[in-house]
């Protein structure tokens, strides 16, 4: 159960970010896949994390504490259409010598949205991941957003494709931050993973 959470703080160098000193789990996906409200959901206040955060601004990796015991990190999504070569280049610098050097980190959720069919972007994203041994889980989000079986049609093709570029299925999870859905799972997996 995630009991407390505080804000820590935000970073654009992840030199700066606290120290290593406790167990972490970081989140990220493409803007608007549904991420603040994700972690919202699972620590079960509204405004943590920011929801919708426009292109252009400072994108911050975020961390905070949970239950006084490991660090959630929200990091700045991936994919929008507008932002210019030098914000797409300093996400890139951030983002990868964040995920590369962090040591303390023990998994990232990579937010997929359930409405869409397998985005290349994401696959793109999963295989430097692979190609970098980050540890990485799945979770798919909005849920609620269309029928269970198209919701389960989208999450096949996905996993088809992440099977052909690893041989293997991935941790994944099914979540609404609407409906809750996913929240008992997803957050069991994450005190397993902090303990481990
Ligand atoms: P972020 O940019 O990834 O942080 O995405 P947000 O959390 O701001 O969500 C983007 C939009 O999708 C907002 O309008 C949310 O209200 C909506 N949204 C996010 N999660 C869900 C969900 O589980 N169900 C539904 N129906 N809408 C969602």
């Amino acid at each position: 159960m995630i009991q407390k959470a505080t804000f820590v703080i935000s970073n654009s160098n992840p030199g700066n970010c606290p120290k290593p000193d406790r167990a972490e789990i970081a989140f990220i996906g493409r803007s608007n896949v549904g991420k603040s409200s994700l972690i919202n959901m699972l620590v079960n206040q509204k405004g943590l994390a920011k929801t919708s955060q426009k292109p252009g601004k400072t994108q911050l990796i975020n961390h905070f504490m949970i239950n006084d015991k490991w660090y959630l990190v929200d990091l700045p999504g991936y994919g929008f259409a507008k932002v210019n070569l030098k914000v797409k280049q300093g996400w890139e610098s951030m983002i990868t010598t964040y995920l590369t050097k962090r040591e303390n980190l023990c998994g990232v959720f990579v937010l997929i949205d359930s409405r869409l069919p397998p985005q290349q972007i994401d696959l793109e994203f999963l295989l430097w991941c692979g190609t970098q041994e980050v540890p990485t889980a799945l979770v798919f989000t909005k849920a609620d957003k269309q029928s269970k079986s198209k919701t389960d049609q989208n999450i096949q093709k996905f996993l088809q494709k992440t099977r052909e570029m690893f041989g293997e299925n991935p941790d994944y999870f099914v979540t609404s931050a609407e409906a809750s859905t996913g929240k008992v799972e997803l957050t069991k997996f994450m005190e397993e993973l902090v303990t481990e």
